[in-house]
């Protein structure tokens, strides 16, 4: 087994340092698959503790095969702060979302320059299986996979819920959708929530990953955590602001609530106003929300499910 970093160097910036990302090797040195970790393609969204657990896990029991990882594929999201709050989701200069450079042609900007030598060293390494991690806002982990393909890979994460992205127009330009274009089979965990380490996702999301490493015979692995009851979604419910406010939740993430039951109450500026109550239409499930209370008429509270769509895996 060897152990290596490489820095994958796509130009310079004003003062003359190198802009480059980091690419860390897991090798056996044997024959076997190989498998891409990618995370922190938007800064602010927290992998690194679970990449660090599975880098640690193959050094000591890869097999066969090899292992890369790019913990953080996108260093200028990283770099965008406002007050204590990493913004990283976006690109400051042109607006765009950094998970939107992959498969352009152009010579773009720097983002698209670093796509590009991420997609290539996918192809040089012929990659078997790759995995890219985020986080959602509030939300709790779950997979999200653009192909058919790649079911047998999401049943074998384990991982509870499971969004399904079939030739979706809007993720057209993620790393994930441009593998899928190349036949590689993938998918990506939205691990929890932004800037948060929680130890139950945690440990959800590496022993996940780590049942698919196995599968593809680079390593043993036993899980410690019970087979779950996995269940599919393609859509959830959006509910928007009907007015700007302070929003109080009544539920936390991953309750289930019966129609009737209210969900939130928004309390506006003017105290001669009633607040307003959401009152479930259904039976569901809450999905995700903002780390705020702080909302704007039409801003989106919360992401729930209805339980009538959610499909069990068979
Ligand atoms: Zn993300």
């Amino acid at each position: 087994m060897k152990e290596f970093k490489k820095d994958l160097v796509i130009g310079t910036d004003v003062v003359g340092h190198p802009i480059y990302i980091t690419k860390h090797v897991i090798d056996s040195e044997k024959p076997g698959k190989v498998v891409y970790v990618q995370g922190g393609i938007h800064g602010g969204e927290i992998t690194l503790h679970m990449i660090r657990d599975i880098y640690d896990y193959l050094k000591k029991n890869i097999k066969t095969g090899k292992v890369f990882f790019i913990p953080f594929a996108n260093p200028f999201g990283w770099g965008q702060k406002s007050y204590t709050y990493t913004v990283g989701k976006f690109n400051n200069k042109t607006g765009e979302d950094f998970n939107r450079t992959f498969g352009s042609n152009s010579q773009g900007n720097t983002s698209v320059q670093i796509a590009k030598a991420i997609i290539k060293e996918c192809e040089d390494e012929k990659i078997d299986f790759a995995v890219d991690l985020h986080t959602a806002h509030t939300s709790f982990p779950h997979t999200i996979s653009f192909s058919e393909e790649d079911m047998s890979f999401v049943k074998q994460s384990n991982i509870e819920y499971n969004r399904l992205c079939y030739n979706s127009e809007e993720y057209k330009t993620t790393l994930n959708y441009q593998l899928t274009k190349r036949g590689i089979n993938n998918f990506t965990i939205e691990c929890g929530s932004h800037d948060s380490i929680d130890k139950t996702y945690q440990k959800q999301v590496v022993e996940g990953v780590l049942n698919v490493i196995k599968n593809l015979g680079i390593c043993d692995f036993e899980p410690e955590l019970e087979r779950t009851n996995q269940v599919t979604f393609s859509k959830s419910v959006s509910y928007f602001a009907e007015c700007g406010g302070i929003v109080e939740f009544n539920f936390d993430l991953g309750e289930r609530f019966k129609k009737g039951d209210v969900l939130y109450t928004i309390h506006p500026a003017n105290l001669e106003e009633e607040s307003h109550k959401k009152i479930a239409e259904f039976d569901g499930v809450i999905f995700r929300f903002a780390k705020t209370h702080i909302y704007n008429a039409f801003d989106e509270v919360m992401r729930v499910f209805r339980n009538e769509d959610l499909t069990p895996v068979k």
